[in-house]
């Protein structure tokens, strides 16, 4: 049976606003002083799109307010590529002919120290669903692992429960990354054919869940292509609203990921283009100001130095999304995606300094995990 959007989430009431949007609508959203969901919906309107110059004028001086010229820098490290779901989208769809390997704690160590050697201070650890091979235990061992080496520790794996967030938060994990995909359910039930993930409700709800269970942390996204493209992000936006009322201290940041070639050769049904993404991340910024919002290397060169610091805040680097890859360059897997941008950080860094941007590794110390403790309002 199809899940129901619970009330707090179904953006109906905002959706006409993106149907009759007009030239003067859109700019009194670009300038509002109190930009609520209203204005997000003009604002993702494709008449919007006709405006894109005025919306980044605006996202950009609006980030410089509120992040200064600095762009937060992370990289994701795969620890194991096992995974029992059925994600049409997904190169590591239990389906796919791809190689299965999960690194060893040995094997994770060199690679976490590849990647310290190389810069990076935070780190996204990232598994599939929860298989006998890379269960619980195991990334708690790795979280712990992780955590004697980098400040900042966050998690993309599977929907957990609470008391295992705590866990967690307790080993040195400082946030948790979860993108409920596409928010309309009737997509979401044909895009995951089998596994846990089929589970609407039991991913909408972990990301409370993890803030409930004491991590300080929560990015969430919804994948570009899969679903009407308004909808889910007047659906991000909800979400996002929802976190922040009842988790007020925790922080939330916003991705948003387009499907790139994989494995499986799954084609979008509502593709997103450059011009659309551009437009989706400054309606985002002009109207959640505080929010990081992420872009990661799933984006080309050109995208990336273009969004960097006009609505987007913080970007991945040097990033592989094959098991490891930091420590031994030759890795026959295929990854989870394509991606597109490979430049190491010293190139990277390079192009945001000639924006005038400035590179930050660290925003985070290990000491603040002592004071992590939240209460729901
Ligand atoms: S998206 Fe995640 S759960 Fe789905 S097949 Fe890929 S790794 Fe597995």
């Amino acid at each position: 049976m199809t899940d129901k959007l619970p009330d707090w989430l179904n953006p109906e009431p905002w959706l006409r606003f993106a149907r009759e949007a007009d030239a003067q609508s859109i700019q009194q959203a670009v300038f509002s002083e109190e930009p609520g969901e209203r204005e997000l919906a003009l604002l993702l309107s494709p008449q919007a799109g006709e405006q894109l110059e005025l919306m980044a004028r605006r996202a950009q001086s609006i980030t410089r307010r509120h992040f200064g010229r600095t762009i937060g820098l992370y990289a994701p490290l795969y620890l194991s590529n096992y995974c029992s779901g059925g994600c049409l989208y997904c190169g590591f769809a239990s389906d796919r002919d791809e190689k299965r390997q999960k690194l060893t704690r040995d094997e994770a160590t060199e690679e976490l120290l590849a990647m310290r050697e190389m810069g990076i201070e935070e780190i996204l650890l990232l598994t599939g669903e929860r298989t006998p091979h890379a269960d619980f235990d195991y990334l708690h061992e790795h979280v712990s692992l992780a955590a004697e080496y980098f400040h900042r520790v966050i998690i993309e794996v599977f929907p957990m429960a609470k008391n295992e967030y705590r866990q967690l938060a307790e080993a040195g994990c400082t946030g948790v990354t979860l993108y409920q995909e596409t928010y309309d359910p009737v997509v979401y039930e044909k895009m995951h054919r089998w596994g846990p993930k089929r589970d609407f409700s039991q991913r909408l709800e972990a990301p409370e869940r993890a803030l409930g269970g004491g991590l300080r942390s929560a990015g969430l996204g919804a994948l570009l292509g899969l679903g009407d493209p308004v909808f889910d992000m007047l659906c991000l936006y909800r979400h996002a609203k929802h976190l922040l009322k009842h988790y007020w201290q925790a922080g939330v940041s916003l991705s948003f990921p387009r499907i790139r070639p994989q494995l499986g050769g799954f084609q979008p049904e509502h593709p997103v283009d450059e011009k659309m993404l551009a437009q989706f991340a400054f309606a985002f910024r002009i109207c959640l100001p505080e929010v990081p919002l992420v872009l990661s290397t799933r984006e080309g060169e050109r995208v990336r130095d273009g969004l960097a610091g006009v609505g987007i805040s913080k970007m991945s680097v040097a990033s592989k999304t094959t098991v490891g890859g930091y420590s031994h360059e030759e890795n026959n897997s295929t990854g989870q995606f394509e991606i597109s941008d490979d430049r190491d950080p010293e190139a990277f860094c390079a192009m945001l300094r000639s924006k005038g941007l400035e590179p930050v590794f660290k925003n985070w110390d290990s000491a603040y995990r002592e004071t992590a403790h939240y209460q729901q309002t």
